[in-house]
């Protein structure tokens, strides 16, 4: 990437996760960048897949380090150039199926909608989607949502297909009244760097208002580095940062909001082994 790397964080109070993020796009050797968040109190992590190499590769990942649970799909932007015919479509989504059912693959994610880039058209992304829906349900995994700048679309396609037991919607974008009904659904909605940013009032906004319960902090390294260390490159152990400014905006205790997001980890992915 040739950024400066960022400074690790002062350690949060208790140990904690990062519950999206990419090892495979780190510029670092996993085991090294596992053992920097292990320092910083970050002891796991879940890295997620964009399309079905990076999802291969993500399962095998989970599978090689214990401190790693992995999330497979194909992101709403990859999905035009995931399948060039229908039956290629098909094979594809049955890999993702395939992978979701293995038992460290704790989600099917990132999924979704953007409507900010137009790498794929809309309906497409549509179609992929409501497959990732249906693939996590099967699974009986949460799905991990990648939502940018299409909320109403995600939301009534969730409420049309019926939404699996466990929603998350990753780098959560929006105001406190989407917010609001995400929580009156049961979503979670877990904050990224962005909560960080100077002129991001309105994410803290979102963070006040939802449910403690229903929050969860991750990086989405190596993008959205967290304040103060912006233009620098991100690792896992920078969502210590993101779960200060997280305790800010709720005006919780760090440790308090620290306890209660291990435990909303536990219940959305399951627990850990020791
Ligand atoms: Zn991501």
């Amino acid at each position: 990437m040739g950024r400066p790397q960022a400074p690790p964080p002062e350690p949060l109070p208790s140990a904690g996760f990062d519950s999206h993020c990419h090892l495979d796009l780190i510029d670092m050797a996993v085991a090294d960048t596992l053992a920097q968040a292990a320092a910083a109190g970050i002891d796991r992590v879940i890295t997620v897949g964009v399309d079905a190499a990076s999802s291969r590769w993500s399962a095998d990942c989970a599978a090689a380090f214990p401190s790693v649970y992995a999330a497979v799909a194909i992101h709403p932007n990859e999905t035009a150039a995931a399948a060039a015919t229908p039956s290629q479509r098909d094979a594809v989504l049955a890999e993702i199926a395939r992978l979701a059912m293995l038992p460290r693959v704790r989600a099917v994610g990132e999924t979704g909608l953007d409507y900010y880039r137009d790498s794929a058209p809309p309906q497409v992304q549509r179609e992929w989607f409501r497959a990732h829906i249906d693939i996590a349900k099967q699974a009986g995994k949460p799905l991990m949502i990648h939502d940018r700048n299409a909320h109403e679309d995600v939301l009534a396609m969730l409420a049309a297909d019926g939404a699996p037991d466990q929603v998350i919607f990753h780098c959560y974008s929006g105001d406190a009244e989407l917010a609001q009904r995400c929580a009156r659904a049961g979503y979670l909605l877990s904050f990224a760097g962005t909560v960080t940013f100077q002129n991001a009032a309105d994410l803290r906004e979102a963070a006040a208002v939802t449910p403690a319960e229903l929050i969860l902090a991750e990086t989405d390294a190596p993008f959205l580095t967290p304040s103060p260390n912006r233009g620098k490159s991100n690792t896992p152990a920078q969502v210590a940062h993101t779960v200060r400014a997280l305790a800010a905006a709720k005006q919780l205790d760090v440790a308090k909001l620290c306890a209660v997001i291990e435990a909303n980890g536990e219940r959305v992915f399951g627990p850990w082994p020791a």
